[in-house]
């Protein structure tokens, strides 16, 4: 399979010259043929990575609490649209659905949209929600018009990414070309001052040898949901591992059974991501009218949704060997030393509603509009 894609890959370069970082990973994660997502099963002990969903039920469950205060806040409209980007396995939102009917007329009024592109894991989003009767989508902007809620964990690391390198005196791009061997090395582009203006403007400054990366896909995903939440209610959460402000890279890597091997090695067979630049995310979110909160860490977020009062009373109710399990799921989403850090969270919000729940003191806004 590995061959398959790593050979489609080649052929590209051989006729159209190195590709830019972006096409490599598009191709190696989504070829329909034999693309990462399109064949195997990458999440949990058994594929490649784990998330937070598949650690804790609570994780699910309190992001489900804070969208049913969300749908409060805009005034309980139904139908509201519940959209899921990249929804992997479905975990997830089966322990957002299992909270939400604790909530009065919140899941009647959900009408479950899923943004998939994998064929294999839609097959298991079916198996765990078909109960609440998913629509499937393949891009955002398929989704129907109306109030919105919108979460995604572990969706924009996967979106391709491009990377730059500074020269003597511009940026170049970096690209995957082919050594004389047939194996794929990353070469550098010419440099040019057209290519540094594709840099974001805060890293342009930085030293000979820096690494800048950016992600068009991710900024397209900020824009238009930025520009909806402007005009149609509702409320979206970002949850990923990234920074936030904007620093130079590189942090793209390459995961295969929960180890880390180069990102050029493998592909087709392992996963590909890149740290989420939160601030140009939320900074092309804002362009587009919506209010931003956060980023704020993982710990802080699930602290403030009490994380640890719903660990109490579940491990009330647990057996010994239960009770060790959620402490230890528990532990890791919020520990500075595992993901509490590193995962952060952003809200992406309609203009002039209340700070959501978690986000206090950090809110950015649009600019004021040019008369
Ligand atoms: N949210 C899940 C899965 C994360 S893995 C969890 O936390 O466990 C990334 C998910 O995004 C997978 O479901 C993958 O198939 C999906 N995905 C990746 N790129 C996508 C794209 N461009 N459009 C839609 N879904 C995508």
């Amino acid at each position: 399979m590995t061959e398959e894609i790593a050979a489609k890959i080649a052929k590209r370069i051989r006729t159209e010259g190195p590709l830019t970082v972006a096409a490599y990973m598009a191709m190696a994660l989504h070829d329909p043929a034999n693309g990462y997502y399109s064949t195997g099963a990458p999440i949990g002990a058994a594929g490649d990575f784990t998330t937070a969903p598949e650690i804790s039920q609570i994780y699910g469950e309190l992001i489900g609490l804070w969208c049913a205060d969300r749908w409060r806040r805009v005034g309980r409209p139904d139908p509201v649209i519940l959209a899921e980007l990249g929804p992997g396995r479905g975990v997830l939102m089966g322990d957002f659905l299992r909270a939400a009917r604790t909530v009065p007329g919140f899941c009647s009024a959900l009408r479950l949209h899923l943004v998939e592109t994998s064929p294999v894991l839609r097959v298991e989003q079916q198996r765990r929600l078909g109960d609440a009767r998913p629509v499937w989508v393949e891009r955002i902007g398929d989704l129907p018009d109306g109030p919105m809620l919108l979460i995604a964990n572990e969706f924009l690391d996967a979106l391709p990414i491009r990377q730059f390198v500074r020269g003597a005196k511009y940026w170049s791009e970096r690209m995957v070309a082919l050594d004389s061997e047939g194996g794929f090395v990353f070469v550098d582009g010419p440099e040019s001052p057209a290519v540094s203006l594709l840099v974001p403007a805060g890293l342009r400054g930085s030293p000979a040898g820096a690494i800048a990366e950016i992600s068009p896909a991710a900024l397209a995903v900020a824009a238009l949901l930025g520009n909806r939440l402007a005009r149609q209610p509702g409320a979206a959460l970002f949850i990923d591992y990234g920074y936030s402000p904007s620093a130079p890279g590189p942090t793209l890597r390459a995961l295969s059974r929960h180890r880390a091997i180069s990102p050029l090695t493998a592909p087709g067979r392992a996963d590909l991501s890149a740290y989420v630049d939160f601030a140009a995310f939320a900074e092309a979110a804002v362009i587009g009218g919506a209010q931003t909160h956060g980023p704020v860490s993982q710990s802080r977020f699930l602290e403030a949704l009490g994380a640890r009062v719903r660990l109490a009373a579940l491990s009330a109710r647990a057996t010994p060997s239960q009770r060790l399990a959620l402490e230890t799921g528990v532990r890791r989403l919020l520990h500075v030393d595992e993901m509490g850090e590193l995962f952060k969270v952003l809200a992406v919000v309609s203009p002039g509603l209340q700070v959501p729940p978690g986000f206090e003191n950090s809110l950015r806004e649009p600019p004021p509009q040019a008369a």
